[in-house]
């Protein structure tokens, strides 16, 4: 039986309604950008497997790293104990980080660390005597899937059935350049009793609402506004962390900084899964004190385990280096050049950019989850590009190390989707 038909017997998978996609392509390997299916098929990783993977797939200098550490430590409670993988990640993220970002907080995913953000914030103003329990968040961002991170997601493809149980959240537009002044009549109005704990934002673009893109001067108005109100703000950079948007952290485009950052995906380069939560003195000082209680009592069993702290390193090493840096203003370029040249199609809406996040609109109306948006998939499947459009968006998010040649095999398949559909 092949490995498709065995997955079929026990497994479920996220993000799927079986009845109406009841197979998977099974993946045998994976290296640099390339998936290797097992029928002989290759796919070129054209979205870097959810934004993980952006020194490709295997990178050998990260994995002998790891393979090091897994033979001298590989696994202790991060609570009375510590050790020097995670000592020397907090060290050198900080060094990356905005400048106001002092202590790292560690987890396990995406969703945990936004998690993590929304229970410091609340705890923050609670330590402080105060009660505020109100959340905002854009209207269509999204942030995970346990139930803060849910709460403060507004795609509500995802949310239908839990929302009875959500933590209370008043909803914002996002900033495009027009709306600065609604927004901040808004924010006036939502936050005149003093009941909002916290602001949790994507910064700049928004991955799962098809890399919706922020105008800059709009977002740092709210973050302005946020800092006047004492709203604690909670960045989440689980997709755009880690050089994506051109610089290291979406927020450093921005003046306002945030309070609390969250961080996963590109964090562990597709080989580990750890999340952190970062934030400022000024946060992690309010939890300071005598009383017990007032401590920050959440912890996961595998918290800054040692093997992906390593991995974490060795992708800010190449993060950080001459190489990969290069690397980002080429791809960037040739996206640029690729938004020139496909702009004018009869097909196509819009196109943005931000950094290697490059997105068009086609004009060609599809459901989220409809029978073109499958169709569109299938084509680009079969013509060995692994791209998911989401609606009628299609979006790349490539590897770093990416080839030229690559690029322009993602760049001509798009070019024949939209020749066909
Ligand atoms: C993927 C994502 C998450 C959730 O991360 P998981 O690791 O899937 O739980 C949260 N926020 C953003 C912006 C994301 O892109």
């Amino acid at each position: 039986m092949s490995l498709k038909e065995r997955d079929k017997k026990h497994l479920w998978h996220p993000l799927t309604q079986h009845q109406l996609h009841p197979e998977s392509v099974a993946i045998i390997k994976a290296e640099a950008c390339t998936l290797h299916d097992e029928d002989g098929n290759t796919y070129i990783d054209a979205i870097a497997s959810w934004y993980t993977c952006m020194y490709g797939h295997c990178n050998s200098y990260i994995t002998s790293r790891v393979y090091k550490q897994m033979t001298t430590l590989d696994q202790v409670v991060f609570s009375s104990l510590t050790h020097e993988p995670a000592i020397k990640l907090s060290e050198t993220l900080i060094d990356i980080l905005p400048n106001n970002q002092e202590k790292i907080f560690f987890s396990d995913n995406g969703s945990t660390s936004v998690e993590v953000g929304i229970k410091m914030a609340l705890q923050y103003h609670f330590n402080h005597n105060e009660k505020r329990n109100v959340l905002i968040a854009f209207e269509d961002g999204f942030h995970g899937d346990t139930f803060g991170a849910m709460s403060v997601s507004g795609l509500s493809v995802y949310n239908g059935p839990f929302e009875d149980f959500f933590i209370e959240v008043k909803r914002i537009p996002t900033p495009n350049g027009t709306n600065h002044n609604d927004i901040l009549e808004q924010l006036k109005s939502i936050s005149k009793d003093n009941t909002i704990a916290a602001f949790v934002y994507e910064p700049l673009v928004q991955g799962a609402a098809a890399m919706k893109m922020h105008n800059t001067e709009g977002l740092d108005s709210i973050l302005e506004f946020c800092k006047s109100q004492n709203i604690i703000t909670v960045a989440d950079e689980v997709m755009t962390g880690f050089g994506k948007t051109g610089k290291h952290f979406a927020s450093l485009h921005l003046n306002n900084q945030p309070d609390i950052i969250c961080l996963s995906k590109a964090l562990t380069v597709g080989l580990l899964p750890m999340a952190i939560t970062s934030c400022s003195q000024n946060i992690y000082d309010a939890f300071l004190s005598k009383d017990i209680t007032k401590g920050f009592f959440h912890g996961h069993t595998y918290s800054a385990n040692p093997l992906a702290c390593t991995a974490a390193l060795a992708g800010i090493e190449l993060l950080t280096s001459n190489e990969i840096q290069n690397n980002i203003s080429r791809i960037t370029s040739s996206h640029k050049a690729f938004g020139e040249r496909i702009k004018a199609h009869s097909k196509v809406e819009s196109v943005r950019q931000l950094g290697i996040i490059f997105a068009l609109d086609l004009n060609i109306k599809m459901e989220r989850y409809g029978n073109l948006r499958d169709q569109l998939f299938k084509f680009f499947m079969d013509n060995g590009l692994f791209l998911r459009p989401l609606g009628n968006t299609i979006y790349i998010l490539a590897p770093y190390v990416i080839t030229d040649s690559e690029l322009e095999k993602i760049y001509s398949t798009i070019e024949a989707a939209l020749d066909t559909f």
